[in-house]
């Protein structure tokens, strides 16, 4: 039987990623939207090769680009944030979930409310809104399949368990980029710098917020949402070989760990295919070559964004929205470089400060509208700490 698939943030490395997978046994998907931003040369190849419904691009100004590339194909053509929304509620069995940034929650939100299998990457939806996402595929019957590697571990570690027996989860982190730098260094990173990857192959921004473990506090944000855990049963661990995602702990002292190789189409895969465990085109690990596995404490000085997670843990209701909103528009200016590396989590902590002192926001309901509101008070004051911040 064909499944109608569709894939948002198709143009992405996780986009990018599942394509391959799909493209490998055509006959058994029906690709309905891909949506994408300004690669429109990318989004339009794509949206041919897989006889796509309808392609999106996120951007008004890139339709007539794209309309021009599909010409002549009977692909429809669509631009904003609106039009994503409405591919994403699109009939589709499984829709994989692979924008950037608190964009993805709109439309993943669609993908549930449709009751259908929502393969998520985009881990901002559960930290700005996971109440929300949760109740949203409760209501509708949605499924909701992890993808990040870590939860994707996680998730299949607790098959056949009883969630009553869980101790802990333990999701680790490759340390990124600077795991090894001196601390006094940090302060001079360059966005360049910040970019690389020592294990994986990702999005510019992931890999920048794997260096400052934004990536890894997001995921303990994620992890606590998605798992229904105790802010207190989720530990971060600093694991360089990076072929441990994840470790589920048992009450009887058992460590369940999940172990692969350094590939999304492996966490994409299972997702795809779940509840079957299919063949995948990835590394078959030989343990005896890898020799060793190495751990190490992930220390909250050194990486101050995982105190943060904490307390944003704690506080709950729209501290997730802020915090990730906040480390958005922190991440924009380390791009363009009006911010240093160190500055990030400086900002985002007083935009936390700000936010729960000034207008009660973190304490309200997480519907849609709220997190959307919080949000942009959060990109609001961010942005005018950014400007004032010194330079250099
Ligand atoms: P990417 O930057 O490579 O791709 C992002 C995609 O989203 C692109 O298609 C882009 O056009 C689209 N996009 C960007 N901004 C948008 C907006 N405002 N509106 C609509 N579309 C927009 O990113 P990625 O590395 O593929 O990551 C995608 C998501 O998956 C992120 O949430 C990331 O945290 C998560 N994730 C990625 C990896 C990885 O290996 N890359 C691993 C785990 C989780
Ligand atoms: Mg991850």
């Amino acid at each position: 039987m064909t499944r109608r698939v569709s894939i948002l943030g198709a143009t992405g490395s996780i986009g990018q990623n599942t394509i391959d997978l799909i493209a490998r046994d055509p006959d058994a998907y029906a690709v309905v939207a891909l949506t994408g931003g300004n690669n429109i040369a990318r989004l339009a190849a794509d949206a041919i090769r897989l006889k796509a419904q309808v392609a999106v691009t996120a951007h008004d100004s890139c339709l007539e680009p794209l309309r021009a590339a599909l010409a002549g194909t009977g692909i429809e053509a669509a631009a904003g944030a609106e039009a994503i929304c409405e591919a994403a509620a699109r009939p589709a069995d499984w829709v994989m979930s692979a924008i950037v940034g608190a964009a993805g929650l709109a439309p993943g939100l669609k993908v549930l409310e449709q009751g259908a299998a929502l393969a998520l990457a985009n881990k901002e939806s559960m930290v700005c809104a996971g109440p929300l996402v949760m109740a949203t595929a409760r209501k509708h019957g949605g499924t909701i399949l992890p993808v990040d590697s870590e939860h994707s571990a996680v998730f299949q570690a607790l098959i056949g368990e009883d969630m009553a027996a869980v101790e802990r989860v333990i999701i680790t982190a490759s340390g990124g980029a600077f795991r090894d730098w001196p601390l006094e260094q940090l302060r001079n990173a360059t966005p360049a710098q910040a970019a690389t990857h020592p294990n994986w192959d990702m999005g510019q921004r992931i890999t920048i917020d794997s260096a400052s473990m934004f990536n890894k506090a997001l995921e303990l944000i994620e992890t606590r949402e998605f798992f229904g855990l105790e802010p207190g049963q989720i530990e971060a661990v600093v694991h360089p070989e990076s072929l441990i995602h994840a470790l589920v702990g048992f009450r009887d002292g058992a460590l369940m760990a999940h172990v692969g190789p350094s590939d999304m189409r492996h966490a994409i895969g299972f997702a795809l295919h779940y509840p079957e465990r299919r063949d995948l085109p990835v590394e078959r690990l030989d343990l005896v070559r890898i020799g060793q596995l190495s751990f190490r404490a992930a220390d909250e000085t050194r990486w101050p964004a995982l105190r943060l997670a904490r307390e944003v843990m704690a506080a709950g209701g729209l501290a997730g929205a802020v915090f990730n909103a906040a480390k958005e528009r922190c991440l924009d200016a380390f791009i363009a470089g009006r911010l240093g590396f160190l500055q990030m989590a400086e900002v985002v902590e007083e935009v936390l400060t700000t936010q729960s002192a000034q207008n009660g926001l973190i304490d309200a309901e997480v519907s849609l509208d709220n997190v959307l509101a919080a949000d942009h008070f959060a990109r609001k004051t961010a942005d005018k700490l950014i400007e004032r911040a010194p330079r250099g």
